[in-house]
């Protein structure tokens, strides 16, 4: 009898489940091509509260990202934490271990352009599937990190990509300014218009859920100052939503950055870059020139409107269709919404 007491006394202290971080892979099985695993670091938090979701390795050699979402598990005391934070850092395994940018090499896919994914599909899409129901399905935010993949020299940013519905773009702004990069790319989803729903921010945001997307980090470099960018932006997003307490950041003065323009090559060709990333541009300026296999210049490439240069190839390599240029409006306030 008094066992009995002493379990019922245990099952009403203790939480569900008790505080820690547990290290686990998703697995995923083979189908038509090889089966695959992906890490996952699951921390419980003393209390309860809502759950956040932290995506990484998309592409799986945007390197500050990954090593910011690995940094920031063990800075987040589950003794002090209310609610749940689940962290992926490499979604894309093969493309890590083959440094195959941009895609999953097993398929070619894109692994944050295929959600909600399919358990009968290719590997990418099998992947896609179960972080679709495993992880993104349990969050209520969802924060998915890249940076700037080898070819791409990228200046920090984050996205607050709104979907009209004014109650989650309020707390997905409150969000990217929690996550505390200086620079804020604002874009319109549909978020009925499935085509726009393919990476894990837009299918997120479909299901209702609040998510952001941050960036920092560039051309295979590991600097400290982008990763630890990206750690401390994931603890101010906590703070933010009450799961962690924390000093009170000082306000963000914020860059507002509206639609951008790509310049992709048109066929295979050699790039140098004449302008850095943050260059502020005007339409037609040359901001970099291709050349021929024997290194004979073939033309000037020039920015497609004025604005900020947010990423521009950092690699002689191009392929048709690769983009050379991004260059984003400038805008003195967020407009209001309207949909694309
Ligand atoms: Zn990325």
């Amino acid at each position: 009898m008094r066992a009995l007491l002493l379990a019922l006394l245990l099952a009403v202290a203790l939480p569900a489940q008790s505080p820690g971080v547990t290290y686990t892979r998703l697995e995923i099985a083979a189908g038509s091509d090889s089966a695959t695993w992906v890490p996952v670091a699951t921390i419980h938090g003393a209390k309860s509260g809502r759950t956040v979701a932290v995506l990484s390795g998309a592409h799986g050699t945007e390197y500050a990202s990954i090593l910011a979402a690995q940094a920031v598990i063990p800075r987040i005391d589950a003794a002090k934490l209310s609610g749940t934070v689940i962290v992926v850092p490499l979604i894309n395994r093969a493309s890590f271990e083959r440094m195959r940018v941009h895609m999953n090499p097993v398929d070619e896919k894109s692994m944050n352009g295929n959600y909600p994914g399919k358990a009968t599909g290719t590997q990418t899409e099998r992947v896609l599937d179960v972080i679709a129901r495993d992880v993104i399905a349990k969050a209520d935010v969802v924060i998915d990190l890249h940076n700037g993949d080898i070819d791409e020299n990228l200046r920090p940013y984050s996205y607050w990509t709104r979907t009209g519905n004014a109650a989650q773009d309020s707390v997905a702004l409150e969000l990217c300014r929690a996550m505390g990069l200086d620079h804020i790319i604002v874009r319109n989803l549909d978020v009925k218009n499935p085509a726009s729903t393919r990476s894990a921010s837009g299918y997120a945001l479909s299901l209702g859920k609040v998510a952001i997307v941050a960036a920092a980090g560039r051309w295979a470099r590991t600097d400290v100052s982008d990763i630890r960018l990206l750690e401390d932006g994931i603890l101010g997003v906590l703070g933010q939503l009450g799961m962690l307490q924390r000093a009170k950041p000082a306000p963000l003065r914020v860059t507002w950055l509206g639609d951008d323009a790509r310049v992709r090559a048109d066929s295979n060709v050699f790039w140098s870059a004449v302008v850095d990333r943050g260059a502020r541009v005007k339409a037609g300026q040359a901001i970099g020139f291709t050349s021929d296999y024997w290194g004979r210049k073939i033309a000037d490439v020039r920015a497609p409107k004025d604005g900020m240069v947010t990423f521009i190839r950092s690699v002689p390599s191009a392929w048709a269709g690769a983009t050379l240029v991004t260059v984003a409006e400038l805008l003195v306030r967020p407009e209001p919404w309207k949909k694309p």
